[in-house]
């Protein structure tokens, strides 16, 4: 996880959102590799172990991914409209595979993987982050949020609505499901769905 994001985080108990207090243990440049985040609230502590931070062990449970042809990576990039460096984008389960593909279009934006599929590893231009209940983050980061396919359901669409900037984009990748509350559709086709946070 880079260390900057460690403002960013929420504990996923249901209590005000308080910041997490981070001890690290070994760093890779401003990677924290091992450490606990702390929640000053209710004094849970959640591993950060080859990187990863565990807020629960065990992923939200993946559904067979519906057959659409993944999008590519500049697709994305206008999609999202990201122009601009800085700032944080947001992808969900199976869609963390596209941080490499957006990080080479864009520079100087941090990518945080939730709930990644096995076997996906950090960089240095993506934290992930595991947690079966909630997208661990305070409200409104995002620059854009990607939802993977295998995650394109409750309460992980309405979650991404939530960590959402207004006036950003949320790409969901299936083309059939539903946006949230508080998110202007934008159109659907070849596989997705996009809004924008209203
Ligand atoms: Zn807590």
């Amino acid at each position: 996880m880079h260390i900057e994001l460690t403002e960013l985080l929420r504990c996923p108990e249901s209590h005000q959102a308080d910041p997490l207090v981070l001890s690290t243990g070994e760093m890779a440049g401003r990677m924290v590799r091992t450490g606990l985040v702390g929640c000053p609230v209710c004094r849970k502590e959640y591993p950060i172990v080859k990187g990863v931070v565990y807020f629960t062990r065990g992923r939200g449970k993946a559904e067979g991914v519906r057959g659409a042809r993944p999008a590519d990576a500049g697709t994305l990039q206008a999609l999202l409209d990201l122009s601009g460096p800085g700032g944080y984008v947001v992808l969900l389960g199976s869609a963390t595979r596209h941080a490499v593909g957006l990080a080479g279009l864009i520079d100087g934006i941090h990518f945080v993987g939730t709930n990644a599929p096995p076997g996906a590893e950090e960089l240095p231009v993506l934290s992930l982050l595991e947690c079966a209940t909630i997208i661990p983050l305070r409200p409104s980061i995002a620059r854009g949020v990607v939802v993977g396919a295998d995650l394109a359901r409750a309460p992980w669409i309405a979650e991404a609505q939530r960590v959402l900037l207004r006036g950003r984009r949320l790409v969901i990748e299936d083309e059939g499901a539903a946006l949230p509350d508080g998110v202007r559709g934008l159109g659907a086709g070849h596989g997705l769905v996009v809004g924008e946070k209203s």
